[in-house]
């Protein structure tokens, strides 16, 4: 991937860099990460992708959501590959592209609950650190700039509403929703619940990250912060090398 011209004055070592955005679902992550990546020249790294991609694996397998020892045995059997694309990301399970089998009801919330567990956590960790380990990256996730790339140059904690997510969400789902808005509030709350209050590397802002509130923005409008955000960083850098 060419970076564009915006990031062409910069010295080459600033093209290494980590942008970790985390935040909770339906904050706008995806969009701003896809962007971020399209004018910064780096890699679009979407982390739940990966946990989706396992979330499909254990119920396929008739794996219980909470039994961490069946997970970790067959997490012990399980390759995962994430392959960054032009638009979006292509996941790979033991050879199998099920980048179009990740997006429903249930391994969304398989996911939510398979990521509970610090044995698939760590697995999932160290996955996610080889693939940003020569930078050039936005990673997108929950644990990014706290736990998978704590020294990232720039974090960015998105944030939103629950019930200005939750629509966003409920328009993302097409003319005729088979559900109504307030049950797609009421899931995303859920899984917020779940990530936050994890005992293993909860939802939470790393203390060095620049909050994003995009509640009262359209997504445009949120783009074009976290894109100042990620400027502002790396003339700063720029400067002192
Ligand atoms: O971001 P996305 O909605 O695709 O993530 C699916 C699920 O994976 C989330 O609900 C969250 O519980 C989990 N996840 C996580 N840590 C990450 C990325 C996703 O726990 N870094």
């Amino acid at each position: 991937m060419t970076p564009d011209s915006s990031f062409h004055g910069l010295p080459e070592a600033k093209r290494t860099i980590i942008v970790a955005i985390d935040g909770p679902a339906g904050a706008g992550k995806s969009t701003i990460a896809r962007h971020l990546a399209r004018h910064f020249g780096l890699l679009n790294l979407e982390t739940g992708a990966m946990y989706r991609a396992f979330a499909l694996k254990a119920l396929r397998a008739d794996v219980p959501l909470n039994d961490s020892k069946l997970l970790e045995e067959l997490a012990a059997e399980t390759a995962i590959r994430l392959e960054a694309g032009d638009s979006e990301n292509s996941v790979l399970v033991d050879g199998e592209d099920v980048t179009g089998l990740i997006r429903n009801p249930e391994v969304t919330d398989a996911a939510s609950r398979v990521s509970v567990h610090p044995a698939i956590r760590s697995w999932m960790v160290k996955l996610q650190q080889q693939l940003g380990a020569v930078g050039g990256v936005v990673m997108e996730g929950r644990d990014i700039g706290t736990v998978v790339f704590p020294h990232a140059e720039v974090k960015i904690f998105l944030d939103a509403a629950p019930e200005v997510r939750g629509q966003r969400r409920f328009e993302q789902l097409g003319p005729a929703p088979a559900v109504q808005p307030e049950e797609v509030i009421r899931d995303l709350r859920a899984r917020d619940e779940r990530d936050r209050n994890r005992a293993d590397s909860p939802l939470k802002p790393a203390e060095d990250a620049v909050l994003l509130d995009s509640t009262n923005m359209t997504l445009d409008e949120a783009v074009r912060a976290a894109e100042a955000i990620v400027e502002a960083k790396l003339s700063g850098a720029a400067l002192q090398a």
